[in-house]
């Protein structure tokens, strides 16, 4: 195959991390290429679709380096790889400035994070167009082709090609046409593989059909299966970022991304049609999603709470539950009884009325002890349920993008299988694994992770 193209840097893929990474390069001085798979200016990708908040662990970047490493690190219940914590909180507030200084704008968020500017209207349903993560995305671009770097748009990478233990070329779809793009540094910016359904029922579930994609569906896995396909490790791939959505959402696209059902589910509780409580929903919304998922009919769930957790934990979130749910077309059933509510809802009514008592009993008495599975509260307080109406929300789990990828050392170089980089060879964002996930989900965040991709450019310039 005749070489298409050839530079100092290749980034797979055109999200945040893959142009952070490229305008950081071309800013040092090295000849970028960005193949990227979306064909149009304005390609969809997870990046582009998110609320644009850039938090780690739902904090400050700017935070002292000390604190925002401690806040992490409880996040993360000791899961994540610690060398690569502390890179988050070296460099956020870094990543933060170079952004701005690359012409993108932040306005302080919700619990005073930095949210890409102009905000997304937070409504329900994609509204990108011209929002913070989209302009951000421009002017990156922008960046870049000032700085004589390329983005090839319809461009698929599909191999990776080494010699000499070194990564050389990526091969790519390009037009429908195979093309060798050479570098002697290819850095994996593809974004996770959430929408590659094999992989999917291999690592999340044996359903994945019945997983709603909370995405922009432009990640397949290809730069894990192509990293793997050369030697490359991978973390634990079972874990993934997303949030309970009305099970709805499947017809009717004005659910999604928002409202979550998050902050309802963990003050209440998520039974199944037997009645039966299944995990521990104190611990939140990202990790019943993944319970959920996991399950052999993972559109079985529904979540159980009462009028006062309706106004409480219903109207938490920037664009709530309550009363967006039912504006726009949501199921929300109400009754006067418990075996009315389960009737309605399609679950066992006496099964219910027990599951119900028991776990009342147990919130009245202030020891969650007894209940099992066990009921914690990292996320939510427990609440009784007896406030009329009774409430219930069918549900379903989102996955916005998964959390395990290829294992990265702190310069985000990919290791082999004996802990050695693969030399050239560098990934950044989704695609990586060691920070979230481990027994009960713990979250980075997303966007933070774009810090690797600033962390590639600068090795790779410093070894040319
Ligand atoms: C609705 C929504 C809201 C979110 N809100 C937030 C938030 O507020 N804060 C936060 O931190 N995170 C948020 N996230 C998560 C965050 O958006 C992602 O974790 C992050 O954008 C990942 O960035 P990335 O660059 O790794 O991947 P992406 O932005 O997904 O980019 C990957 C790119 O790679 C391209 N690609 C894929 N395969 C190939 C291939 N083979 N060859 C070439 N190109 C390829 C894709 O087309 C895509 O453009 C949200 C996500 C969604 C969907």
């Amino acid at each position: 195959m005749a070489t298409a193209a050839s530079a100092d840097v290749i980034c797979i893929g055109g999200g945040l991390s893959g142009l952070t990474c490229a305008a950081r390069a071309a800013e040092l001085g090295l000849r970028v290429i960005v193949a990227e798979r979306g064909e149009a200016a304005d390609y969809p990708c997870n990046s582009r679709y998110s609320a644009g908040v850039f938090h780690a662990s739902y904090q400050d970047v700017t935070l002292p380096t000390a604190d925002l490493d401690a806040a992490m690190q409880r996040a993360m219940s000791g899961y994540a790889d610690m060398r690569m914590l502390d890179v988050i909180s070296q460099d956020a507030k870094r990543a933060l400035e170079w952004l701005r200084a690359q012409g993108g704008k932040f306005v302080r968020g919700p619990q005073r994070s930095w949210v890409m500017a102009p905000p997304r209207g937070m409504s329900t349903g994609l509204d990108w167009k011209g929002r913070g993560p989209d302009a951000l995305l421009r002017a990156l671009t922008q960046r870049i082709t000032e700085r004589q770097g390329r983005i090839l748009l319809g461009t698929q990478a599909s191999g990776l090609e080494s010699s000499g233990g070194r990564v050389t070329a990526v091969n790519a779809i390009q037009n429908g046409q195979k093309v060798r793009l050479e570098a002697p540094a290819i850095v994996i910016a593809d974004g996770g593989f959430q929408a590659n359904t094999d992989l999917m029922r291999q690592h999340i579930g044996p359903h994945p059909e019945r997983v709603f994609q909370r995405n922009a569906g432009t990640s397949h896995g290809d730069g894990l299966s192509m990293a793997i396909e050369i030697g490359a490790a991978h973390t634990d791939l079972n874990r993934f970022y997303g949030h309970l959505l009305s099970r709805d959402v499947f017809n009717n696209s004005e659910l999604w991304p928002f409202p979550q059902i998050d902050a309802v589910a963990a003050a209440g509780l998520l039974v199944d049609p037997r009645g039966q409580r299944l995990f521990d929903e104190g611990l939140g919304g990202i990790f019943l999603s993944n319970e959920i998922a996991a399950m052999d009919d993972p559109l079985s769930t529904t979540v159980i709470f009462d009028a006062q957790i309706w106004e409480v934990g219903g109207r938490e979130h920037q664009v709530p539950p309550n009363p967006l749910l039912e504006k726009h077309g949501g199921t929300l059933f109400r009754a006067n009884t418990i075996e009315e509510l389960a009737s309605l809802a399609g679950i066992d009514p006496q099964a219910l009325a027990k599951t119900v008592s028991d776990y009342n009993r147990a919130v009245d008495s202030g020891d969650l002890t007894s209940l099992s599975p066990v009921r914690t509260a990292p996320k939510a307080k427990a609440q009784p349920i007896r406030h009329l109406p009774l409430m219930a929300i069918p549900v379903c789990a989102g996955i916005t993008n998964t959390m395990g990828g290829v294992k990265i050392d702190e310069h985000a170089r990919v290791l082999d299988k004996t802990g050695a980089p693969i030399r050239g060879l560098y990934a950044a964002g989704a695609a990586i694994g060691g920070l979230d996930g481990g027994a009960n989900v713990g979250y980075v965040g997303g966007l933070i992770k774009s810090v690797f991709g600033l962390r590639a450019a600068e090795h790779i310039a410093q070894h040319r």
